[in-house]
């Protein structure tokens, strides 16, 4: 049985893909299933959609824990521990990430037992951030890893899934599939199917008696309201919320009543100040600022900007010296 985890953020189209897949493995035969896993319901939280493959019925339900393929659109994934990436990559586990970094720099720190691949992009790529139709390269990709899916049955596949976008979406989907299928061609067949798992040999664990308290002394205490300042769902973010000093008018209770993360502070002289370790990126501070002081910013760009004045900062001092 082929056991197959995409993983990416709410709005990628990981979901897609698994249908993609999926539905290209039933034309030519086999027996399927595909399913969605959300988080939070909103774009860019992290999601999962998996897809099991096989000849045989499948008797196997739930999440998959023992993949042959991991597919990740988006690398900043990789580290947050909640998105499960690598939950069960073992040595037979091919894993592709969509990363402007190389496959060794990711071997050498993610130390996994499997084999790590970078998803294929033509040079003119710049950004992958800013690839288009993502779900549908990452199942061209994953179906010329299979190695079984022929080119066919994949377009087939994005046709019945996507009829409903009409024919333009489609065309171009088809087009974007058809060159990751090309491009991951010389990594065709990597993926190798894995073995049944049986339940013939599984022994019972030992049972440890717990005694039993009132909920009042055992059950955890829980003080802090809103989401926990522990969970940096800063890393969600897509976008990024920037305020316009010059436009703000210090309305002091808006943007941060708004806010349903408590992300948003105000400082002794009236001026908001976003969390950004906290701020995941919902726009909500954007769409309710009267004045519209808050501008919505691809926080790939943010990063970069921020970037650039930190190495300006760094030269200017140099300069002095
Ligand atoms: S985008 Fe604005 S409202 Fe949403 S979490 Fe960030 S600061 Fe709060
Ligand atoms: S809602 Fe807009 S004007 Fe009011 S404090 Fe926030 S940024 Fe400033």
């Amino acid at each position: 049985m082929y056991r197959i985890r995409f993983h990416g953020r709410g709005g990628q189209g990981m979901k897609t893909a698994s249908r993609i897949l999926s539905n290209a493995f039933f034309l030519g035969g086999y027996e399927v299933q595909d399913a969605p896993r959300y988080g939070a319901e909103r774009r860019g939280a992290p999601i999962f959609a998996y897809v099991r493959a096989a000849k045989q019925p499948i008797n196997e339900r739930g999440i998959i824990n023992r993949p042959d393929l991991v597919i990740v659109a988006d690398d900043s994934l990789v580290a947050i521990p909640a998105a499960g990436v690598l939950q069960g990559i073992g040595p037979q586990t091919v894993l592709m990430i969509n990363s402007h970094e190389a496959a060794r720099t990711w071997e050498e720190r993610l130390n996994v037992p499997g084999q790590v691949l970078i998803l294929p992009v033509t040079e003119e790529v710049e950004d992958r951030a800013e690839l288009p139709f993502l779900g549908t390269t990452c199942a061209g990709a994953a179906a010329r890893l299979i190695g079984i899916i022929p080119l066919e049955h994949l377009q087939q596949a994005i046709r019945d899934e996507l009829a409903h976008l009409g024919t333009e979406i489609v065309e171009k989907n088809l087009q974007q599939a058809a060159e990751a299928y090309e491009l991951a061609a010389e990594y065709a067949g990597k993926v190798i199917e894995g073995t049944e798992i049986s339940a013939q040999d599984y022994a019972k664990p030992e049972w440890i008696d717990m005694p039993f308290e009132v909920a009042s002394i055992s059950a955890p205490t829980i003080h802090t309201g809103l989401t926990s300042e522990l969970a940096a769902t800063g890393t969600w973010r897509t976008m990024r919320p920037v305020i316009d000093y010059q436009l703000c008018n210090r309305c002091w209770w808006v943007c941060s009543e708004f806010c349903p993360d408590g992300a948003i502070t105000v400082d002794d002289e009236g001026y908001p100040q976003i969390d950004l370790d906290q701020c995941k990126g919902c726009m909500i501070c954007v769409a309710q600022c009267p004045p519209h002081a808050i501008e919505a910013v691809a926080e790939s760009v943010a990063q970069l900007a921020e970037a650039t004045e930190a190495t300006e900062a760094t030269e200017a001092v140099g300069d002095k010296s």
